[in-house]
This record gives structure tokens, C-alpha cells and sequence, in this order.
């Protein structure tokens, strides 16, 4: 097992499928091109591979599905039906949600019970605004039919002075009624927003703002999470839970356990960090010659990691995968 001096160790792995995305989110995606997949993209087969080396590894114990935008990519199918045999603890998908009516049967019959789905707003005029592509009303349908099939939702919202304050309440009251749970996650200085200090500044929502404003219509404490986790979490009582992560006002750099895998094959250890490991032609090694290397480059991208706090990074955060 890796660990480092902190203690820390890689047990969740975020696999960004593809950087394809059927959205252009403005905080994510600088020039507003919705992006293709990267030409030298793996293979569905070699990045569970990937995944099942760095169970091995590095110890991981869960995984999320990412990207860009997991449900475009073709290699979806054979991707979940190579790690659901795995024995992983758990197996999860964050999805715009625009194609979840149409893949929700394939992600029920791989055995995927929770998913993460990032709404910013339930307004129309606003939803193309921030997403630049998409349709609200798809989002929803996919979202009603996943909760209908028993499958637990988080609703991840990034708020954004001047663009969609108006929904933190609105989103809030949305995912009690239906059992979600809203996580709000403060904008995160990446790509772009790395490099320009104003555009961040203007558009970003501090954690004590964004409870004040939630203080306001209800009451709520805080409530139990992971060592590991990078949400806080509050109970509304007698109504359902919240989070937020607090990447910038709470860093949670001191116990972070991610580790992530890119769809070009690159490993990262830190979002913050600029360094990246490639591991895509250990990946179709066999195991006795892909562990060890792949172990020396796990002892560096835990490196990686930030000691205390979060600084930003300019990865483009579909590459990384969020
Ligand atoms: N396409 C999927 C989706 O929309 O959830 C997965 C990839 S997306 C990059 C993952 C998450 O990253 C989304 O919830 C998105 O809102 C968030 N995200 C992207 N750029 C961000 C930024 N600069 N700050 C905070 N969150 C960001």
C-alpha cells in the first residue's frame, strides 16, 4: 500500500471515459466548443484494465465514472460490463443526465445504483446559458425515471454570481421533495479560471454565503460524512440532506483519497497540480510487468497532492474528469 506522510492514500478512482462532452459549460469549457473525443483515447477494454492494476496497486476501493461526458461515449457498455467484475465496493456515474432516460437501462442492468447528476439551474433561459447545449427538459425526464428505478441521486450544482443564485433555493426545494441529495459545489479555479484571477473572483459563491442564503427558508445541522469526504454535510430535519464542497472556503486536501485516470491514459494524483503520470502503455502489459511501474508512478502522483489547500490547476476539468 502507498501512503504518504500524511497518512494518505488513493482509494477513490475517478475514470474520465472520454473527454467528449455534449455540453459546454462556461466554468468548464473555455471557448465554448463542445469537445470531441481526444483522437488517442483508450480502449474500453484497456481502461478497465487500468482500473483492475490499480485496485491492485494502489488499493482502490471505489470508483466513479466520468469525463467529459460518460453516456456519450461508446465505450460505455463494455467499460461498465469489464468493471462490474471487478468486486469493487462501489461502483458510481456523474452525468450531465441529458442521455439518462435513453441509458438507463444499461446502467441499471450493470449493476449501477447511484448516480451523480449536474443540474445548475431548473430555468430554461439559464440552463442554455451555462451549458451551452442540452436540453433541461431531457435532464429532468432522465432524472424522474432514475429516481422511479430506485436509484439514488446527488444533484451537483456549481453556483455562479449573476447566473443562477436565484436556484439555489429552488434546486434545494426540487431534490427534498424527491429524495436527492443537492451538493454545491464552489467554483473551482481550473482551466481557464486558472488563469483569469477576475473571471473567477466575479463568479464565484463562498460556502458561508451559499448557508446564509439556505438559512434563510430552512433549519438545518450538520450531519455525519466520511473521514475522506470532500462534502460537508447538513440535515434539513425532517426533510433530507445537503452538502457542499467547499474546495476554496473548507479545503479538504489533508485527507483526500482520489486518484484519477484520464482517457488519454494519464494518472493524476491532485486537480491542483500540473503533473500527470502516463500509465496507457502499461495498461496492455501484463500484470507482472505493469504493477511495479505502475507503482512508482502511483508514489509520485500521490506526491502530488497538496499539503493543506486547494490552489487551482489549469487542467481543463472535462480532461480530468471533475
Ligand atoms: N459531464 C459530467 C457532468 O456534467 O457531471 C461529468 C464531468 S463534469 C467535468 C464533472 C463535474 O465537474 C460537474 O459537476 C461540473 O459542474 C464540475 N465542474 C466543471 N468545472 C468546474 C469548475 N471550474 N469548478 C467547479 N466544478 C466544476
Amino acid at each position: 500500500m502507498i501512503v504518504d506522510r500524511q497518512g494518505r492514500r488513493f482509494r477513490n478512482l475517478r475514470v474520465s471515459l472520454t473527454a467528449a462532452c455534449n455540453y459546454a459549460c462556461t466554468y468548464c469549457v473555455p471557448d465554448g466548443k463542445r469537445l470531441v473525443a481526444a483522437q488517442d483515447e483508450l480502449s474500453a477494454e484497456s481502461m478497465a484494465r487500468g482500473v483492475a492494476y490499480l485496485i491492485e496497486a494502489a488499493g482502490i476501493e471505489r470508483l466513479r465514472i466520468t469525463g467529459g461526458e460518460p453516456l456519450v461515449s461508446p465505450k460505455l457498455e463494455v467499460f461498465l460490463r469489464e468493471v462490474s467484475q471487478l468486486g469493487l465496493a462501489d461502483v458510481s456515474l456523474t452525468s450531465n443526465g441529458q442521455l439518462l432516460s435513453r441509458k438507463l437501462p444499461l446502467l441499471l442492468d450493470s449493476g449501477i445504483r447511484r448516480l451523480n447528476v449536474s443540474l445548475d439551474t431548473l430555468d430554461a433561459t439559464a440552463f442554455r446559458a451555462i451549458a451551452r447545449g442540452g436540453d433541461l427538459g431531457a435532464v429532468l425526464a432522465g432524472l424522474e425515471e432514475a429516481r422511479a428505478a430506485g436509484v439514488k441521486i446527488k444533484l451537483n450544482m456549481v453556483p455562479l454570481r449573476g447566473q443562477n443564485l436565484d436556484q439555489v433555493l429552488p434546486l434545494l426545494d426540487y431534490c427534498l421533495e424527491r429524495g436527492f441529495e443537492l451538493r454545491f459545489i464552489e467554483l473551482m479555479r481550473m482551466g481557464h479560471l486558472a488563469r483569469d484571477g477576475n473571471g473567477f473572483l466575479q463568479q464565484f459563491v463562498g460556502m458561508a454565503e451559499l448557508l446564509a442564503m439556505i438559512g434563510q427558508r430552512h433549519a438545518f445541522v450538520q450531519a455525519d460524512a466520511p473521514v475522506d469526504a470532500t462534502a460537508l454535510r447538513y440535515e434539513i430535519p425532517g426533510q433530507g440532506f445537503f452538502g457542499v464542497i467547499a474546495n476554496e472556503s473548507v479545503p479538504f486536501c489533508r485527507t483526500c483519497s482520489r486518484l484519477r485516470l484520464s482517457s488519454t491514459g494519464w494518472l493524476h494524483g491532485c486537480l491542483s497540480s500540473s503533473n500527470r503520470h502516463y500509465v496507457g502503455d502499461l495498461l496492455d502489459k501484463p500484470r507482472h510487468q505493469a504493477l511495479p511501474a505502475l507503482q512508482r508512478l502511483l508514489v509520485r502522483a500521490l506526491g502530488d497532492k497538496q499539503e493543506v489547500a486547494f490552489s487551482g490547476g489549469v487542467t481543463v476539468m472535462k480532461i480530468i474528469g471533475g
